[in-house]
């Protein structure tokens, strides 16, 4: 029986406690292609300029400005071509006055000339050039350090690298960045009624789901994981699948075996050996536990499949998040209005499936009912609706605060 006397955790206090224990990764340099959706540890300082040199915007003619000002189409200026310029030559003959470089988009501009004709304006000669429009000083010219200086900050510490932020550090020459690396994470399903796919079920078992959940949400959240499912309830079984793999990882994640019956494998285990059991007052998810076993971080969430998912999108997912130094750990919330009248238990917040699309106004429906273990529910659902612990009803068109269920 649940210890009566005992207070419930509030969400916050027990979400701190698990962020706490989680901590931050060290960071260290990892290739740059590694680093997609991990979070720069120092500020990214340009060690050269972007362009590194004034190069041609079209492909055209490299020209001094002031042999072409008279060109027109109907009265050409004829130059010479001495030189062929494409990108990547590194041997840069200077331009002579009265002549021309034949020249490609992304080349060097020679010394000596201050303007690109593009092609579309010559007859595209290649021994002697007639250029027909004339052209600016400056024209068709991508200036060295236009984009970025040598020792400017580009990037601060703390933005999440995504596709463009890996394609400038590339383009300042960077082969790997400093990040906080990815937290490892051991997931172990407890439960002696679990089996696997391609099993008959006998009768009282059911296939286990919650670790395929809690490893892909732990990937999606940007760690590593590792699954041991099947783990029966037993605790000297259980610790044997355990204890080998502490040194490994940074956090166990365990689900079932924290209720108030008996066989609770996961509170027996760690009882006394660093984990403390409460319940946390939101539902689902309420048997709550985290602490240090061993000196390696653990946090338990409950069995039922959407306490555990819950338990991990209110607990587990901030904690990793900032983990790897991510400043936001938040999933983007709405406001909506509630397409039907529900209850909600007295001194608990409720975490209610729901759908919302944005895009078509500001209604939420519920999706299934409170039930821990209505997993399909959870399956259609986009998003959490957050009844919090002192309102015990809501009326149909009554604000709610929404929680999305992916990134935003
Ligand atoms: P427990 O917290 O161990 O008492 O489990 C609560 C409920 O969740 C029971 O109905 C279990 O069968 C179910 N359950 C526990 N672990 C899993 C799992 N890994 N996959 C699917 N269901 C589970
Ligand atoms: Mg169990």
């Amino acid at each position: 029986m649940r210890d009566v006397s005992k207070p419930l955790t509030a969400v916050a206090e027990h979400r701190t406690r698990v962020a706490a224990l989680v901590g931050l990764m060290p960071v260290l340099e990892l290739p740059v292609s590694d680093c997609l959706g991990l979070v720069l540890a120092r500020d990214l300082v340009a060690p050269v300029s972007l362009p590194p040199f004034d190069n041609s915007a079209m492909d055209g003619y490299a020209v001094r400005a002031a042999d072409v000002a008279g060109a027109a189409p109907d009265s050409p200026v004829e130059l010479p071509v001495a030189e062929d310029v494409p990108a990547g030559r590194t041997d840069l003959p200077p331009l002579l006055p009265g002549t021309a470089h034949r020249i490609m988009t992304g080349a060097p501009v020679p010394a000596g000339a201050d303007a690109v004709v593009q092609v579309e304006l010559t007859d595209a000669g290649t021994e002697r050039v007639r250029l027909f429009a004339p052209a600016a000083p400056g024209a068709n010219i991508r200036t060295a350090a236009d984009d970025v200086t040598t020792g400017d900050t580009v990037l601060r510490a703390g933005r999440q690298l995504g596709p463009a932020q890996l394609a400038l550090a590339a383009a300042l020459g960077f082969g790997a960045l400093p990040v906080r690396r990815r937290p490892r994470v051991l997931v172990l399903s407890t439960g002696s009624e679990l089996v696997g796919p391609g099993q008959p079920l006998l009768p009282g078992q059911i296939y286990e789901s919650n670790g395929v959940m809690l490893a892909t949400a732990v990937r999606e959240a940007g760690g590593e994981a590792e699954l041991l499912r099947f783990v029966p309830d037993d605790v000297e079984q259980f610790l044997a699948a355990l204890d080998p793999r502490l040194e490994e990882v940074d956090l166990v994640i365990t689900s079932g075996g924290v209720s108030a019956g008996a066989y609770e494998v996961v509170k027996d285990a760690f009882t006394g050996r660093g984990v403390e059991f409460g319940k946390v007052a939101m539902q689902p998810g309420g048997p709550q536990g985290a602490g240090r076993y061993r000196d390696t971080a653990v946090v338990t969430l409950p069995g039922n499949p959407v306490s555990a998912q819950v338990s991990f999108e209110v607990f587990v997912r901030p904690a990793l998040l900032a983990s790897m130094g991510h400043e936001r750990v938040e999933r983007t919330t709405a406001r909506a209005a509630i397409s039907t009248a529900i209850t909600s238990p007295p001194g608990r917040v409720q975490y209610r499936r729901g759908a919302h699309d944005p895009e078509s106004g500001r209604v939420v429906t519920p999706v299934g009912g409170p039930g821990s273990h209505l997993l399909s529910a959870l399956a259609v659902a986009n998003c959490l609706i957050e009844v919090p612990a002192d309102v015990v009803e809501l009326a149909e068109g009554d604000e709610v605060l929404v929680r999305y269920l992916h990134s935003p």
